[in-house]
């Protein structure tokens, strides 16, 4: 297990996930301006430390609908993607704005379901996110909530973060939760509920355990679609850790090879195919 830690030290491309309600003050819906220029300067520090770096970022319908009055999560599909059209330019405003104070160049990628499932599409992202890297760019991707209705209505950026890694061949996705890992039963309502540190293989047991809610009223992922997406991460040859966001120096943590949040174990699966997860 300790070996497992260590090697997180050495990995070389690394794919960090943060939802909307990491994002955003519970109280007032907007943006937590503290946290999210914290998280710009961790993720820039990494990248200075020589590693390729992805932030998948949601955020642009909780922003958007914040901007417009609309109090939580917006009812109707057009009226999200409403928000997530106004929300996404003024996230990446603020992203753009933090980056470039730290010396960054930043990129937006907006995928929808259709980018990966097409072969020329997914090869064009690849290639895309190949030479971003090249220019030492730090991409931030989000779902195009704007014109695509599906994902809205099924979507998650968990399962997305993990759809990335797989594109980019990262070997390390970050999932960043209100919760500090994977326990064996809900902690808010089961006070015997047990932390686990380690997940060597994912397992039908493991995957009945998700529970698909979540509380937060602007995220969208539960436990569920978090398990879902370390299914696909380390199908794919990435190693995957959920931790805790609340303070996102946890990165710094996780990449130290400390003993914090739940690892699940990489294990390659030569049939792995990317289009039979997803579609
Ligand atoms: N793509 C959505 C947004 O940016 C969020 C999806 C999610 O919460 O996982 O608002």
């Amino acid at each position: 297990m300790e070996e497992y830690r260590k090697n997180l030290r050495d990995k070389k491309r690394i794919v960090v996930k943060i939802g909307s309600s990491s994002l955003v003050h519970e109280e007032t819906g907007k943006l937590n301006l503290t946290k999210v220029e914290k998280l710009v300067r961790v993720l820039s520090d990494l990248h200075n430390s020589g590693k390729d770096v992805v932030l998948v970022s949601s955020g642009a319908i909780a922003v958007g609908a914040n901007s417009l009055g609309i109090h939580g999560k917006p009812e109707s599909i057009p009226k999200k993607q409403a928000c997530a059209s106004i929300g996404q330019a003024k996230l990446m405003m603020t992203y753009q704005k933090l980056f470039s104070e730290y010396n960054q160049i930043t990129s937006q990628v907006l995928i929808t379901k259709m980018t990966i499932l097409n072969d020329l599409s997914r090869t064009n992202a690849y290639n895309t996110f190949t030479e971003l890297f090249t220019y030492g760019a730090i991409p931030v991707v989000n779902e195009n909530d704007t014109v695509s209705t599906y994902e809205i209505e099924f979507g998650d950026n968990d399962r997305l973060s993990a759809i990335v890694a797989a594109v980019i061949k990262a070997d390390l996705l970050i999932l960043l939760s209100d919760i500090d890992g994977l326990y064996t039963d809900d902690p808010n309502n089961n006070k015997d509920a047990k932390f686990i540190e380690f997940v060597p293989k994912i397992t039908d047991e493991l995957l009945s355990m998700g529970k698909s809610s979540s509380k937060s009223s602007v995220g969208t992922g539960g436990m569920s679609s978090k398990i879902a997406a370390a299914g696909i991460a380390t199908d794919a040859g990435a190693d995957m850790v959920i931790a805790n966001g609340a303070d996102v120096s946890i990165i710094n943590d996780i990449v130290e090879g400390k003993d914090v949040g739940t690892l699940f174990i990489a294990h390659k699966n030569e049939k792995f195919n990317l289009i039979d997860m997803i579609s």
